[in-house]
């Protein structure tokens, strides 16, 4: 079985492109032009010197020592933490910021729903010289402050959505609308591998450096390219898409994708969208999605913002329903005990998302000589005041 991407933007029976007539001619000139653009190589040599020089890559593949003595295995920690601005997202934000220029396009929209994915884009905006505008919602705008500072910070222009539940959905609603009305001009710049097709490819592939470089060093720690399991967090799915990437048709690399569970998969708060979804569309997309029987988008829960989505990407929902990945669902309990493990055995304090991949290690039937990748896709720092409120509530226990 082929795990790639079909040339409609298919994985199996997800994805494509289900958008509105009125986007079509943006989809499209961006589906005939991307992979032209990418592999150009001028395109290529501008892309590697700022992932070297203004991202920090490679990043560091780390022998986690005293978590592979806990474990009694090996477990190798891949440093997205370490990239600029704190995590994997800043690799597709450089990648599209590249291709923006190369369309011609003056002017970026972002959607955003904790804002790092604002942070990110308002970041590489910043970069190139470019007008930035990102989408939040009103609530989001509020729950999340400090990163709505960062991005004004950076020169962007944020604007609050009021229309429906004031969160991610009715962001992205309004910047589709936006590129609807400036199909010239604007690119849109998707964070994650979900939307309608070429974004979950492009994205995946701008992503892959973090697999292409494990690949490397590993070779060189351990003698052999391919570990035993890569083990990676799933929101919409771009840093496990960028882990699994040089992987997915090396069947003796096992792919562990682990998801929110938030309160427990049945507690009606959870955002494990693989076991509760089914198929629809969201986002341009046919992907497995949590909705109520008449298709009415389910609000998903958990306590890291980054995984707090109803969706997963085509590709993450083609792994699933072909087996190829195994999928665990992490509870918010189980997720801030493994921010704490980590930070006290290995000094690493890392960002709740992260963290669920880390408690999922419990979960796995790991042998001594078995070698573990585990993507540790940010750090923790936008998360500490939620560490903090959940280590006083324990304390009061
Ligand atoms: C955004 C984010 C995620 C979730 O997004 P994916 O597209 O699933 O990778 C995970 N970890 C961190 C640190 C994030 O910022």
């Amino acid at each position: 079985m082929d795990f790639s991407v079909d040339e409609r933007g298919y994985y199996g029976k997800f994805g494509g492109a289900y958008i509105p007539e009125m986007l079509y001619p943006n989809v499209e000139e961006l589906r005939q032009k991307y992979l032209d653009i990418i592999y150009e190589p001028s395109f290529q040599e501008e892309l590697d010197e700022l992932l070297r020089d203004y991202v920090g890559r490679p990043t560091p593949l780390y022998y986690a020592k005293r978590l592979s003595e806990k474990f009694n295995t090996k477990i190798y920690l891949k440093r997205e933490d370490l990239a600029h601005t704190g995590a994997h997202k800043i690799n597709n934000t450089v990648g599209q910021i590249l291709l923006a220029k190369r369309l011609g396009k003056t002017r970026i929209i972002a959607e955003t729903g904790a804002g790092q994915h604002g942070v990110a884009t308002a970041t590489v905006c910043a970069l190139a010289g470019l007008e930035c505008i990102v989408y939040m919602g009103q609530i989001d705008t509020e729950r999340q402050k400090p990163n709505v500072a960062r991005m004004k910070l950076l020169g962007a222009k944020v604007i609050p959505v009021t229309s429906g539940s004031q969160t991610l959905k009715d962001a992205t609603n309004e910047a589709i609308r936006d590129w609807i009305s400036n199909p010239e001009d604007t690119h849109y710049i998707i964070g994650s591998v979900v939307g309608p097709h070429p974004y979950p490819d492009m994205v995946a592939r701008f992503q892959a450096v973090i697999s292409a470089e494990v690949r490397q060093q590993l070779l060189y720690k351990e003698g052999t390219e391919f570990p035993t399991y890569v083990v990676a967090c799933v929101g919409g799915g771009s840093n496990a898409a960028g882990a699994f990437y040089h992987y997915l048709n090396e069947p003796a690399v096992n792919l562990v994708a682990v998801e929110a569970a938030g309160h427990g998969v049945n507690s009606g708060l959870s955002a494990a969208t693989s076991v509760l979804g089914s198929l629809g569309i969201i986002h341009g997309s046919k992907t497995l999605l949590m909705q109520t029987e008449d298709g009415q988008i389910v609000e998903p829960h958990s306590i890291s913002a980054g995984l707090d989505y109803p969706g997963i990407g085509p590709m993450h929902a083609h792994l699933y329903d072909s087996g190829r990945a195994k999928f665990y669902a992490i509870t918010d309990e189980e997720a801030m005990q493994g921010v704490v493990l980590c930070s006290r055995m290995e000094g690493i304090i890392p960002a709740i998302e992260s963290a669920h991949a880390i408690a999922a290690l419990h979960y796995m039937q790991l042998k001594p000589d078995d070698i573990v990748v585990l993507n540790l896709s940010g750090r923790g720092d936008k998360d500490l005041q939620t560490i903090i409120n959940y280590l006083d509530e324990q304390d009061g226990k």
